[in-house]
């Protein structure tokens, strides 16, 4: 089952971390900048699901999404926010949106709100909320992580990345992804945080677990 998703964001590198990390979780994004646009294709029924920024060059998410319910669209809406206007989540919330998201934010928040949203949908598949990869397990609903039946602490960042790693086994992922996902878009690029949080994940969950691919990045291995 595809799920498409449209985003309506004006800011390039922002639309642009959107689409990438959507599409490489198997969504099919579109993106378009202004919120006129954006109001036609939500009233397609093309969508299911809609990602909607509040600033834009045109008419605002609001209006967007005050129409967008005028017309009767009952398609799930997450807002994007500015992280500290809490009139911007009233006025979403308010205007029918169905969650929101503050701004800056990392990919693996949006992604559970988009999962979460979807999930809800007669559209959306079984959602899985224990995973599993070789002897290591997580409880996505619990936070809870075993090794061989072990409980392991994990900080909110090595969960995401455990998490990303076990939804992706046999996978090269690019130190960019996992940055990406993990630390969010306005993170430094050439910062070395993933390979440190590799390494704390390793010895919380075993070394032979995540191999480092060359040049490429690092790869969950099964066996
Ligand atoms: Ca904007």
């Amino acid at each position: 089952m595809v799920n498409r998703v449209l985003i309506v964001e004006d800011e390039p590198r922002i639309a642009s971390f959107l689409e990438k990390g959507l599409r490489a979780e198997g969504f099919t994004p579109t993106v378009v900048s202004s919120g006129v646009i954006g109001l036609d294709y939500a009233l397609t029924g093309e969508f299911d699901l809609a990602i909607l920024d509040i600033g834009l060059p045109d008419i605002d998410g609001y209006t967007v999404l005050k129409r967008m319910r005028g017309s009767g669209s009952s398609l799930p809406v997450i807002v994007l926010t500015a992280r500290d206007s809490v009139t911007d989540t009233v006025r979403g919330l308010e205007g029918g949106a169905d969650d929101y998201m503050p701004k800056p934010f990392r990919f693996a928040e949006l992604l559970a709100r988009v999962r979460l949203r979807l999930r809800g949908s007669s559209a959306a598949g079984e959602e899985k909320t224990v995973i599993e990869g070789g002897n290591v397990r997580l409880d996505l609903v619990r936070r809870e992580v075993t090794v061989a039946g072990r409980a392991v602490e994990l900080s909110a960042r090595e969960f995401l990345l455990a998490e990303m790693f076990l939804r992706h086994p046999g996978q090269v992922l690019s130190r960019e992804q996992l940055l990406s996902h993990v630390w969010g878009y306005e993170f430094d690029p050439g910062s070395n945080i993933v390979d440190v949080y590799v390494g704390y994940l390793r010895k919380k969950l075993g070394a032979s677990l995540i191999t480092t691919v060359r040049g490429m990045g690092y790869r969950f291995d099964l066996a």
